[in-house]
Formats: C-alpha cells, sequence, structure tokens
C-alpha cells in the first residue's frame, strides 16, 4: 500500500505547490470563505493551510488519508456532474505518503477539535485538541523518505515562486474568497473575499493592468463567459498572463488558447500574447476533468462551440473598444 502511494504520490504531487494546490481546493471545497498558506524554505520543509470551512468529522479522519477516498462522489453516474475541484480521492493519501503530516481539524457541531499526525503513510496520533472551526494542514520535509525525487526540487527561491503563482491564480479564479499567503513571515498576497474580478485583478496584477482591460461576456444555454481581456498595450512575450478558469478551476486548454490568441491577433502588435483572467462557466455535463491527476486538462464534448463563442466574444469585445 505505501510503495503504492508514494508512486502514486509522483503524479500528484510533484513539488510544494502541487501539495498547496490540492489542499487549497480541498479548502474550497470544504466551503471556506477563508484561506491561510504559509510556506517556509520554498514548501519543502514546511507547509501550512488553514481554512474555515466545514471541518472533518473524527471518524473520517483515518480514512480520508485512504488511497481514492472521497467523500465527494458516490456513484460513476456523479463523475458526470462534479462540481467539486477535487475528486478522485488522491490527494491525502499521497501527500501523507511522502511527508509528515499533521491535521488540526474541528466541524462546526463538535464539541472539540482533533490533532492527527502521520507520516510516511504511517498512522502516528489522534488526540483531542481546542482549535477554531475548520481545518489545519501542515505538511514538513516534502519527500524526507524518498531523497530522489526531492533531488528534483528546484531551489527554495524557485518553488517559493511557483506557490506564490499559484497563490495568485487561486486569488483569482475565486474573487470571493479571502485568500492570504505568507512567505518566510512576510505576508505577500491578501485578498480580502467578496469582491468583484477587477478588484482582484487591481490587488493581484496591479493599477497598470487594471487600468488597461476590457470587459468579456457572452454566453449560451450551457456556456457562459465572462472576465477581462488586456489592451495591446500590456501584452506580453509568454503565456504566463493568459489565465483563465473553468467552473472555478484553473485549466490550460489549446482550444482556449487558440481562441484567445486567434482573436487577439489583429491586435497583437510587439507581443502575441494578451492578459486574460477569464470565467468560463460550463455544464458540467459537457467537459471530462477526469483526464489526468492534476486535473489541469479538460475534454470537451463539444470543442468547436466553445472555441467559436469564446473567439466570438473576445473579437466583439475588442472590435467595441478604443485602443
Ligand atoms: P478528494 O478531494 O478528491 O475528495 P482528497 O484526498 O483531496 O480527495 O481528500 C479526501 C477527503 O478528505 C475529501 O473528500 C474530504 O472529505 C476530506 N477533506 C480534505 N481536506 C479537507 C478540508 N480542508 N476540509 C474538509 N474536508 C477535507
Ligand atoms: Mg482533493
Amino acid at each position: 500500500q505505501s510503495t503504492i502511494n508514494q508512486i502514486a504520490a509522483g503524479e500528484v504531487v510533484e513539488r510544494p505547490a502541487s501539495v498547496v494546490k490540492e489542499l487549497i481546493e480541498n479548502a474550497i471545497d470544504a466551503g471556506a470563505t477563508a484561506v491561510t498558506a504559509e510556506i517556509k524554505d520554498g514548501g519543502i520543509s514546511f507547509i501550512r493551510i488553514t481554512d474555515n470551512g466545514a471541518g472533518i468529522e473524527k471518524d473520517d479522519i483515518p480514512t480520508a488519508f485512504l488511497r481514492h477516498s472521497t467523500s465527494k462522489i458516490q456513484s460513476i453516474e456523479d463523475l458526470l456532474t462534479i462540481g467539486s475541484l477535487g475528486f478522485r480521492g488522491e490527494a491525502l493519501s499521497s501527500i501523507a505518503s511522502v511527508a509528515q503530516v499533521e491535521l488540526v481539524t474541528k466541524t462546526r457541531t463538535a464539541f472539540t477539535g482533533i490533532r492527527y499526525l502521520i507520516e510516511g503513510g504511517e498512522e502516528q496520533s489522534m488526540t483531542e485538541i481546542g482549535c477554531p472551526d475548520g481545518t489545519t494542514f501542515i505538511v514538513r520535509n516534502l519527500f524526507f523518505n524518498t531523497p530522489a525525487r526531492r533531488k528534483f526540487l528546484k531551489s527554495a527561491m524557485t518553488e517559493a515562486s511557483y506557490i506564490s503563482d499559484l497563490m495568485e491564480r487561486l486569488a483569482v479564479s475565486h474573487p470571493d474568497i479571502s485568500f492570504k499567503f505568507i512567505n518566510n513571515n512576510k505576508t505577500v498576497l491578501h485578498t480580502f473575499g467578496n469582491s468583484q474580478l477587477k478588484d482582484i485583478i487591481y490587488h493581484v496584477y496591479g493599477r497598470t493592468i487594471a487600468a488597461e482591460v476590457v470587459t468579456v461576456e457572452n454566453g449560451n444555454e450551457h456556456i457562459s463567459i465572462s472576465g477581462y481581456i488586456g489592451k495591446p498595450i500590456i501584452s506580453r512575450g509568454n503565456r504566463n498572463y493568459e489565465n483563465y478558469f473553468i467552473n472555478g478551476r484553473y485549466i490550460k486548454s489549446n482550444i482556449i488558447n487558440k481562441a484567445i490568441e486567434e482573436a487577439y491577433r489583429p491586435y497583437s502588435m510587439q507581443h502575441k500574447y494578451p492578459f486574460t483572467a477569464i470565467h468560463f462557466s460550463i455544464n458540467p455535463e459537457f467537459i471530462d476533468v477526469n483526464v489526468h491527476p492534476t486535473k489541469m486538462e479538460v475534454r470537451f464534448h463539444n470543442f468547436e462551440e466553445l472555441y467559436q463563442l469564446t473567439l466570438n466574444t473576445i473579437r466583439d469585445a475588442l472590435n467595441s473598444t478604443n485602443m
């Protein structure tokens, strides 16, 4: 079991940023309105994710760390209509198999909280503890028992920058949630929740970018598109600022890249790639996110429709703006 978990961990947990991503997706799925991520040493020695979500019942804790245990789908049909970010039940077992994990959690109805320690997939202890409602995960010494994998990590500074990028994308993907990111005791990002996307863009990317974006808005029966595209003056030489989200999930898609860049082509001058922050809301029955363990790829049942709608929507938005 533990060897299999370590192998599975290779697919889900590549680096500290993957741990942060999985734990924050769980926090979002648990209905958190505020999430704090704190890291030290690029997340290699220390990651702490705190949320104010539903918490985990005492009896459900050991099972949550078992491979393929998820509370989020009951049947294969549920897979077709996944509303949650997680559903494969692989993250906690994978993380716990390659790190020292401490969990402190309390549901709203429980009298006390629970502190649970698990290391290299082996349960260490489970004790009662006083704590606020919600969940805190501390992940220490990632890959402590798989030195070969640890060797593949980059410098602490580079790993921290991956996490920083991730935190920015998470903030943009959920303007409703307050995100705080603390790197080596310094708060580097703090959004306030209950915000409009435009406010988050201002907050994360700054005034210069927020002042040069065009509203993108359209939809049909099963796809709705809403967000912003940057004017040519803030275009880029790479896709780093070409962000979009499907049903609250940050993903990469060649189809969407192509649609965005095709619409943008007549306007791009020096740089090909626009700034974008666009939310797609698509009927879950029309997409398949169960393509890859990291859930970064999505398959569309009707990608031509998505391509055309995206292209036309962005084209219209750019056409109707003075640039
Ligand atoms: P998945 O997210 O695919 O269901 P995970 O391994 O990420 O699988 O998590 C296992 C289970 O642990 C989740 O289904 C959920 O029930 C519980 N869980 C994990 N993190 C949290 C959290 N922050 N708050 C509440 N429940 C959580
Ligand atoms: Mg999960």
